[in-house]
């Protein structure tokens, strides 16, 4: 275990919690499980316990004792049960940075060794494929097959203005493949060059950071940013806010290089009449995704593109935007305890359905797969889209 897992700055914030609880009240891994350990407020205490009991000075002056082997365990177990939703940070009255805090936290049991057994799954699939599903990694591109039309390059160029980067979760979910496929139909129709990396693409990284597996992350950073660069490409386009946000605040990109997330691409090509639109007549809700919403604050771009399209009605969720309540899907939940993840999304489900509407639209193919797993299994009558598919619906081809 080591306390040079921390940053300095985050070793002061910690201080400053006052214990005022807002961050349990609001935290959906609590409110879900009925467990307060599993809220920022107890994990802040429990860190700060063994931080000190680590320390030379307080073992001297108080006697304390390193925690135990067992009691590590049990700590590390309410640790990994959180979605890294952001919104017990959102909330803190004082401004302490929590969900890099849980990212060093999980690091720091893993470099200790008290952490659940499937982070070395998920440390060897990363190894040996570069996906975390452990998957071939030749195959993240054959979603293209089952394009209606697709062009005899599939996608793979040697140079395009534009790498569309399309993650590990719609590469290979069926459920969410039908992402890459709307989206790539779209920027088709809208002629912009791009290209996609194939198998030169790897995990963004963001699934070993929330396995406290840091160590990890830069070689995969130089390989993806290497594998862009010989694409010559000027932009890299997102429908996966988790890479968005990862390559947004981590990777050590070149400033010439523009990252953008397919909800702010969409809504440029509607401004530019580069797509063009038919009336659909739906009534829809929206569900910010954690790292889209929270993570990199773009919550009007996607309600622009959902308005922009002729007869749709829009209608707010109860939370929204900033409030937006996590679907259940991130932090690696669904591996750890997929009963926990599946209650949340059990309540966001029912969140939706009091709005009315017949879709629930997010921008996220995680939020898509979580909320849809949901609904089809609990035969939920509730349309789950991608902001990407209710655009390709609206096309007027
Ligand atoms: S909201 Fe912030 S200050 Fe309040 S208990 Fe949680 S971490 Fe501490
Ligand atoms: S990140 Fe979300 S799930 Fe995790 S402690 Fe904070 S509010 Fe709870």
């Amino acid at each position: 275990m080591a306390n040079q897992d921390y940053k300095i700055k985050q070793l002061i914030q910690m201080e400053a919690c006052t214990r005022c609880r807002i961050c349990a009240d609001i935290c959906p891994a609590v409110s879900a499980s009925g467990d307060g350990e599993l809220s920022g407020v107890y994990r802040i205490k429990g860190l700060k316990e063994i931080l000190r009991a680590r320390t030379g000075l307080f073992q001297k002056l108080f006697g304390k004792k390193e925690p135990s082997k067992e009691e590590l365990n049990r700590f590390s177990g309410t640790v990994f049960r959180c979605t890294l939703c952001a919104n017990c940070q959102e909330v803190c009255p004082v401004g302490i940075h929590l969900k890099e805090l849980w990212l060093s936290l999980r690091q720091d049991l893993v470099h200790s060794g008290a952490y659940p057994k499937k982070i070395d799954m998920i440390r060897e699939n990363l190894e040996e494929t570069h996906n975390v599903f452990a998957e071939d990694n030749e195959e993240r591109a054959e979603w293209v097959e089952d394009m209606r039309n697709p062009p005899d390059h599939g996608y793979i160029k040697d140079k395009a203005e534009a790498v569309y980067f399309t993650g590990c979760v719609a590469a290979y979910f069926p459920l969410a493949q039908k992402i890459p496929i709307a989206l790539a139909e779209i920027l088709e129709a809208s002629n912009v060059d791009f290209t996609l990396l194939g198998e030169e693409e790897w995990c963004c990284g963001f699934p070993m950071l929330g396995a406290g597996l840091r160590d990890m992350f830069k070689e995969f950073q130089d390989h993806n940013l290497e594998a862009v660069r010989k694409r010559g490409a000027s932009k890299v386009i997102f429908a996966c806010p988790s890479c968005y946000q990862t390559w947004r605040e981590y990777y050590d990109y070149p400033s010439t290089l523009e990252i953008i997330h397919a909800s702010q691409l969409l809504m440029d090509l509607v401004k530019e009449g580069r797509v063009l639109l038919k009336e659909l007549k739906m009534t829809v809700t929206y569900h910010d995704p954690c790292d889209l919403g929270r993570g990199a604050r773009v919550f009007d771009e996607p309600r622009e593109v959902i308005r922009s399209i002729p007869g749709v009605k829009f209608v707010e969720l109860r939370h929204s935007r900033e409030n937006c309540q996590c679907c259940g899907g991130g932090g690696n939940l669904e591996m750890m305890d997929a009963e926990l993840s599946s209650e949340i999304a059990r309540r966001k489900i029912e969140e939706v359905l009091e709005t009315g509407a017949e879709a629930v639209i997010t921008s996220c193919q995680q939020c898509v797969r979580t909320m849809l797993t949901y609904v089809r299994r609990n035969k939920v009558p509730i349309e789950v889209l991608d902001i990407t598919q209710l655009i390709h619906r609206a096309l007027s081809k």
